[in-house]
């Protein structure tokens, strides 16, 4: 994973995705698929920074944090739940965009 988590990103825009919600995955699942989502992941992708990424809890996917990388994909932390949280931090899976939408529904 090349993603260089060197900045956070937290101005006015993006403060919506510090709150528990639901993704743009989740939220149709959960709501119907009118119901816009809490967070917007392409949306906050296309407002961060190159090479940075923002913490956000979706509560439907264990989606921890949205980046975006030097080519300016998405890049998505998803929390595995195979791996043991430690002192040093959470245990997450990066991937992609089309990869996190493919991910079985928790739902
Ligand atoms: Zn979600």
């Amino acid at each position: 994973m090349k993603l260089a988590k060197k900045t956070l990103f937290e101005n006015s825009k993006n403060t919506q995705s510090i709150m528990a919600d639901f993704c743009n995955k989740c939220a149709p699942e959960m709501w119907g698929p009118d119901t816009p989502a809490d967070i917007d992941i392409l949306q906050i992708v296309e407002n961060l920074e190159y090479d940075t990424y923002v913490p956000c809890i979706c509560e439907g996917c264990g989606l921890l944090g949205i980046g975006k990388d030097e080519d300016g994909n998405p890049q998505l932390a998803v929390l595995d739940p195979t791996r043991e949280r430690t002192a040093e931090g959470i245990p997450v899976n990066w991937m992609n965009y089309e990869e996190f939408m493919a991910l079985p529904s928790k739902i």
